[in-house]
């Protein structure tokens, strides 16, 4: 059995780079952590199955010319899902704008609750790096982001603050309860709990905010009594790089983006007293680096129409959930993971996924792929978006990768559509 050493996880924004996979003759095990995640992932490894259309098995050329038929056919078509690495988005993207798509990934809700606010406000944003080296006062804000990025702790806040002297670090957590892991991870930090209400973190960051220039005129908020923002707001204003950390995924409710916007506010505001950086944590399926291709290429964000004349940005309208009611075809691409949504009846669905997914559904064309990091090398970003990572090819099940499919999908587009 081969012993992979110093793999790189692709499967959420940390880009763990450590990992130790075996395989098995049932395909990849993880011997090196116990993150549920990366377990998960690399241990689905069905074999390769024939691409389908309509249900029934074809081969790859008869699979790619039906999707372009049905793509190339469509006057309003969607690509979205977009869990790829760099060069699939690349040319899921191409392929998008000569059909003049609408692209957009499938995560981007958690995304958009930050973006959002970095288009309304800008922001002061760290790194994972900044994090582990230079930190003193964490404070995580909401739910536990663990539960998304399981070894944040392990890999970024455990360790020795490489330029700190002399090194101290102390981790907060407000308006949220760490997970048993998490409380295991930082043993050796102290470590303080003002359980608030989750849904009212947003408040606990006003309060904290207004408490900043006299913390003696502190007033409760979210279930946080006064004396503990109190508290908190002098530790921040002492603090000698403060990080405020937040999954925007966690954050429920249709004005989420109000929450970033008040923590994002209490960054800038600590900002006039010492140094302190918002973390924003993100980055499933490639989500931080579908968006960067997309903006380097056509000089907007996700959520965008490809559709003839400049690139236009639409985030309410462009959502893939929304405008799959509009679409009169959609190729959706997971090839992270085995999970295809359910669209509207009556239009035509092209799905580049792993083998093994389930269909509630099943689509028009169905090809099945390999995975960045398992199947075939690739690039994908971290979440703090200043690092592409290049994870490796482990084993060969004999799929294609996304990149290749659509450069031949887009090859065999009848010629009105390629004139797009
Ligand atoms: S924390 Fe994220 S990157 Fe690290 S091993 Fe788990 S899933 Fe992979």
């Amino acid at each position: 059995m081969a012993t992979n050493d110093d793999v790189l996880c692709p499967f959420c924004g940390l880009g763990c780079d450590d990992l130790t996979v075996e395989e098995e003759s049932g395909g990849l095990a993880v011997r090196s952590t116990d993150c549920p995640i990366a377990r998960d992932r690399f241990a689905h490894t069905p074999p390769a199955e024939p691409p389908r259309v309509a249900g029934a098995p074809v081969s790859l050329e008869d699979a790619v010319r039906a999707a372009a038929m049905a793509l190339g056919a469509a006057g309003a078509p969607l690509v979205a899902g977009l869990g790829a690495d760099v060069d699939g988005v690349r040319a899921a993207l191409a392929l998008a704008q000569r059909l003049g798509a609408v692209v957009d990934h499938a995560l981007s809700d958690g995304l958009y609750r930050n973006l959002a606010v970095l288009q309304r406000t800008g922001w002061i944003a760290t790194t994972l790096a900044e994090l582990r080296n230079r930190c003193d006062l964490l404070v995580v804000a909401g739910p536990d982001p663990a539960a998304f990025h399981p070894r944040l702790y392990e890999r970024w806040v455990a360790p020795t603050p490489a330029f700190q002297n002399p090194p101290s670090r102390e981790v907060v957590f407000l308006c949220g309860e760490p997970l048993d892991s998490t409380r295991a991870a930082l043993a050796n930090l102290p470590v303080t709990v003002l359980p608030g209400d989750p849904a009212r973190v947003g408040d606990a960051a006003a309060a904290l905010t207004a408490a900043l220039p006299d913390p003696s005129r502190a007033v409760g908020a979210a279930g946080i009594a006064a004396e503990d923002i109190a508290t908190l707001a002098e530790r921040l204003r002492k603090a000698r790089y403060a990080v405020v950390a937040w999954a925007a995924s966690a954050f429920h409710g249709p004005h989420a983006d109000l929450t970033v916007e008040r923590l994002v506010r209490l960054v800038h505001d600590v900002n006039r007293q010492t140094r302190c950086a918002g973390l924003p944590l993100a980055g499933h399926d490639n989500v931080v680096g579908a968006n960067q291709v997309c903006t380097w290429q056509f000089g907007v964000p996700l959520r965008a129409s490809l559709g003839g004349g400049a690139p236009l940005h639409d985030p309410y309208r462009f959502a893939w959930d929304r405008y799959s009611d509009t679409a009169d075809a959609v190729l959706w691409i997971s090839s992270f993971r085995p999970e295809i949504p359910t669209f509207p009846t009556g239009k035509p669905v092209v799905a580049l996924a792993p083998p093994g997914t389930a269909f509630a559904d099943e689509p028009a064309v169905f090809i099945p792929v390999g995975t960045p990091g398992i199947d075939h090398a690739g690039h994908v970003f971290r979440s703090d978006t200043v690092v592409a990572l290049r994870a490796r090819g482990l084993i060969d099940r004999g799929l294609p990768d996304v990149a290749a499919v659509l450069t031949a999908i887009a090859a065999a587009l009848p010629q009105e559509a390629a004139a797009c």
